[in-house]
């Protein structure tokens, strides 16, 4: 959730849509029990994709920064270049100091990065759920086919946002 996939170069209605539900859903997030990593799109110009989407998420650019309603809930930042998160980053070192073994997904794009990182996730043995209020793609269409190819192809659970906050 940086500026630029929100309200940015590649914005969208329906990213700025989820903005609420994911602040509150953060919010709600203990961080006693509950590692909140901020994965943030950064990019340098001779990336892979440059030559397919444009310039977006420049490093050093406001556009590659975590958007303003989200100030201060993460607990860690990564940068990534990639669609998956795990690729290239730190994030599986950080999951396995913490002893992590389920990662919750939410933020954009549905289609691309988040069905990208759940890939990653599943190789990787973790137990996956994707919040469905919290993840937004370009057209309605498109989340829907990425949560499916999710639950069939990865095993993710797909939930709503309340049923998680239940259970914690
Ligand atoms: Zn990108």
């Amino acid at each position: 959730m940086i500026n630029d996939f929100v309200t940015g170069k590649l914005g969208n209605e329906n990213a700025e849509a989820i903005v609420p539900d994911l602040k509150d859903f953060l919010e709600e997030a203990s961080e006693d029990d509950i590692l909140k990593v901020f994965v943030q799109d950064r990019h340098q110009e001779d990336d892979p994709e440059m030559t397919h989407w444009g310039p977006h998420a420049m490093e050093d650019e406001e556009g590659a920064e975590i958007i303003p309603e989200f100030k201060g809930l993460a607990n860690r930042k990564l940068p990534k270049r990639f669609y998956d998160a795990f690729y290239k980053t730190d994030l599986e070192l950080t999951l396995k100091q913490h002893q992590i073994e389920r990662v919750i997904l939410t933020g954009v794009t549905t289609d691309i990065c988040v069905q990208n990182t759940a890939a990653g996730a599943f190789y990787r043995d973790y137990d996956i759920k994707v919040v469905k209020d919290c993840t937004a793609s370009m057209t309605k269409e498109k989340k829907e086919s990425a949560l499916d190819y999710m639950e069939e192809v990865f095993g993710a659970e797909i939930v709503a946002s309340e049923e998680v906050i239940e259970k914690w």
